[in-house]
This record gives structure tokens, C-alpha cells and sequence, in this order.
């Protein structure tokens, strides 16, 4: 095969031409066969400086180094090459330009893309193993090429949000995220869910995007709300039904549940046996009472449901009362939302079961943010779906404690749809 073949099937070395090529063979600490290619530079090529790519004529010193490539074949793959220390008339002393080599690492430009296309997808640990480089290399070459790929954070086109929080580390390490609800873009993450952890994001928005911010959707139970409120007053608070419900499901339906079944295991009255069985039927429908009633689809679910509302007035009610609370999302216009609020609450305070009494009372502070829903029909289920990919991220990255890069990773993962 021709030099000029063989060259060209190796993608060559712009500025260098091959010199040599051994093949070393595997050893107990080299098990892995590994190919050297020792390269010269082009004779008549002149010299650039790597600062300003100006031609240089004098050089002070030449080094033999020695950086990986790509594998070849089996093998891994070391390049040997003579790198010139040069005078540029314009910089003064630096290295010659190699436009093939990575500027941070000891490796080809094109080796570290490879890592960088693959740490996209696999774990570091994984990517690190495949190359038989360290992991610290990879995660420094993916970190360098997402900061390249991403940029600065842009919030100059942001007027709606959606807050979250999520754990770092199971139960002890928090962050925030804000997402673009519209495009599920992750516009920031930050550490900590605090209301002081939100601050830096109203920093980085500034004055002129905090006043262009209309909206943020959240869940009911973080401290996001007052520094919203802090930093963009006119900006409607929305809170989002699936956080409402469930809160309901909890507070309500599950407490009015037990209470029911300590209620009928008290009983004095009825027969012993049919006490039992009510009592099996409430404990047992926790599930079937929380879930969604579209959702309870198998007729004989359908039944026992049925069965269980027609035989506790108190499920019942709370149940019904589940129902039409979710009707609360469908207005557009905030003065029909209101009267239908004011008609259920009466409903809800004239039950006399104490959690529906205490739900109407801890909701009503929320109400205003419930009722912004008519204007914001934004929804915080696109954060449930980031949350588990996070979570997805967090096992990828395995072992690594650099909270920028993690939230660079997230960054990558929600790029947006336009
Ligand atoms: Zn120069």
C-alpha cells in the first residue's frame, strides 16, 4: 500500500508525516496490544505559533512526546512526535502549534471527541475503561465539551417557570431546578432548595427578566413562592393540580379511611362477623380510593369501589368532594374558578369530618395561586418526568461529588424543544 493510502486511511497528522511504526506486544503489565507511531514534521511546512498562528523561524528546542490516538484495530494507540519550542516575534517563547493535538490533555483532538460522544451516553466509569484512560480524563473532556456545546446560561427570552427541587444525595442533599414549562428546557440548577437557594437565579435573570417574568408554576409545599414574590411582584404564582390532589389524598381521604375503620372496629352494634368483613373492605382501599377513577378500569375494582362508597357515607363524601376539586383546573376565567371554590368549600366545611375541615383551611392561603391557573394552565408533571431522568444522571455519573458538572449533565439532557 501507498504512504500517501495508508495516510489517508489513518486520517493523518496534519503537519507530520510517519517515520515509524512498532507494534508492541502484550506483556503481564501491558495487556493490551499497543501500537506506536512515530511521526516527523513535513520538511518544507513552516512552523506557526500556537498562541497567534503566525509563522515562526526560530526554534529553541525540540521534545519527543507522546500522546494516545484512537485505538487501531486491537490495539492502543500512542503517537510519538517531535514538539518544537519556538520564538514568536509577536508572543515570545511558546510551543509550535499541533492543530491535531488537545490542548488540555495528552491525547489527540479527536480521541478526546470520541470520549466526549461517548460519555453523552455511557458512565464515566464505563467510558473511562473502554479508553484505558483515567476517570478524572473523562470527566474533564465531557465537562470541557458540554460548557462548549451549552454556553452561558441564556434567560433572555424567559417569562414562565417551573420550580422544583430534587435530592442529590437520598435525603440529604437537595437542588433546585427551573425548567422552561412550555419547552421543558432546563433554564438553571442551583444547590439547595431553600428560599435563599432560588436567589441566584434572580440574579442571573436580572431586573429587566424579572420584570418580563409573568408566571412560575410550583409545588405547594417548597419556600419558592415568597422569593418569587420577592423579586417579581406583578408574576402570578401557579400551583398545579397533580400536587393539590395529592395532598388531598393524603390529608383527606387517607385519614377520613383509617378513621372510618377504627370507627366501624369500635362499633358496639352488628354482628361481629360483618363488622370484620366492612371493616377488611376500607382497610384494604387505600389504593383503590387514591387512585384516578378513570384509571380503576377492572369491573371487579369498578364494584368493590362502588360498593365501598355506597356503604360509607364518609368515603363517599370525600371521594365526591375529590372529584369536583379537580374541576377547579378546568376554568379559564378566575371569577367562575372563584364561585366554584366558594360552593365547594361550603360543601367541604358542611361535612363535619374533621381532615376535610382542616384540608379547606390549610388550602385557603393557596387559593390565589390555584385560581392563576385559569390565565397559566401550566402543569408541573413536566418536572416529574426530569426528576427521573436526574435521577437516571445521578447513577451515570456515579461517584462524583462536582455539583457544576452534574448540573451541566442536566442542562444537556433538557436541551429544550423548540
Ligand atoms: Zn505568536
Amino acid at each position: 500500500m501507498a504512504y500517501e493510502e495508508l495516510s489517508a486511511l489513518l486520517g493523518g497528522w496534519e503537519g507530520f508525516m510517519i517515520a515509524a511504526v512498532r507494534r508492541e506486544p502484550t506483556s503481564t503489565t501491558q495487556p493490551v496490544p499497543r501500537v506506536v507511531i512515530v511521526l516527523e514534521p513535513v520538511p518544507s511546512r513552516p512552523k506557526r505559533c500556537s498562541r497567534c498562528d503566525g509563522e515562526v523561524v526560530t526554534v529553541h528546542e525540540v521534545t519527543t512526546r507522546r500522546v494516545r490516538d484512537l485505538p487501531l484495530m486491537d490495539a492502543e494507540t500512542w503517537i510519538e512526535f517531535p514538539r518544537a519550542r519556538v520564538e514568536c516575534p509577536r508572543c515570545g517563547p511558546t510551543v509550535e502549534a499541533v492543530p491535531w493535538l488537545d490542548r488540555y490533555q495528552r491525547m489527540t483532538t479527536r480521541l478526546a471527541a470520541a470520549i466526549a460522544r461517548l460519555a453523552q451516553v455511557l458512565p464515566i466509569k464505563h467510558v473511562a475503561q473502554w479508553f484505558g484512560v483515567g476517570w478524572e480524563t473523562v470527566k474533564q473532556i465531557d465537562q470541557r465539551a458540554l460548557e462548549a456545546r451549552l454556553g452561558p446560561i441564556d434567560l433572555r427570552d424567559v417569562r414562565l417557570i417551573a420550580i422544583d427541587e430534587f435530592a442529590i444525595h437520598r435525603g440529604h442533599r437537595y437542588a433546585t431546578v427551573v425548567v422552561n414549562p412550555l419547552t421543558r428546557k432546563v433554564l438553571w440548577v442551583g444547590r439547595g432548595r431553600a428560599r435563599e437557594d432560588l436567589r441566584p437565579f434572580f440574579a442571573q435573570l436580572g431586573p429587566e427578566g424579572c420584570a418580563r417574568l409573568e408566571a412560575a408554576v410550583m409545588d405547594m409545599s417548597g419556600a419558592y413562592a415568597d422569593e418569587v414574590r420577592a423579586h417579581c411582584p406583578h408574576a402570578a404564582i401557579v400551583y398545579d393540580l397533580f400536587h393539590v390532589v395529592a395532598k388531598y389524598g393524603r390529608e383527606v381521604i387517607d385519614r377520613v379511611r383509617v378513621d372510618e375503620t377504627n370507627r366501624v372496629a369500635g362499633r358496639a352494634v352488628g354482628r361481629e362477623r360483618v363488622r370484620r368483613a366492612q371493616r377488611r373492605i376500607i382497610k384494604g382501599a387505600r389504593w383503590l380510593l387514591l387512585r384516578n377513577r378513570d384509571t380503576v378500569t377492572r369491573p371487579a375494582d369498578r364494584i368493590r369501589l362502588r360498593d365501598l362508597l355506597a356503604a360509607n357515607r364518609a368515603l363517599f363524601t370525600v371521594y365526591v368532594l375529590k372529584d369536583d376539586l379537580k374541576q377547579l383546573w378546568r376554568f379559564r376565567y378566575p371569577g367562575a374558578a372563584r364561585r366554584f371554590w366558594a360552593q365547594w368549600r361550603r360543601r367541604a366545611l358542611a361535612s363535619r369530618l374533621a381532615p376535610l375541615r382542616a384540608f379547606v383551611r390549610r388550602l385557603t392561603p393557596y387559593l390565589e395561586g390555584i385560581i392563576s391557573h385559569c390565565r397559566y394552565p401550566l402543569h408541573t408533571s413536566v418536572l416529574e418526568g426530569i426528576n427521573n431522568k436526574i435521577k437516571v444522571i445521578k447513577r451515570m455519573a456515579y461517584g462524583f461529588r462536582d455539583d457544576a458538572y452534574f448540573f451541566l449533565k442536566i442542562r444537556a439532557a433538557f436541551p429544550g424543544i423548540p
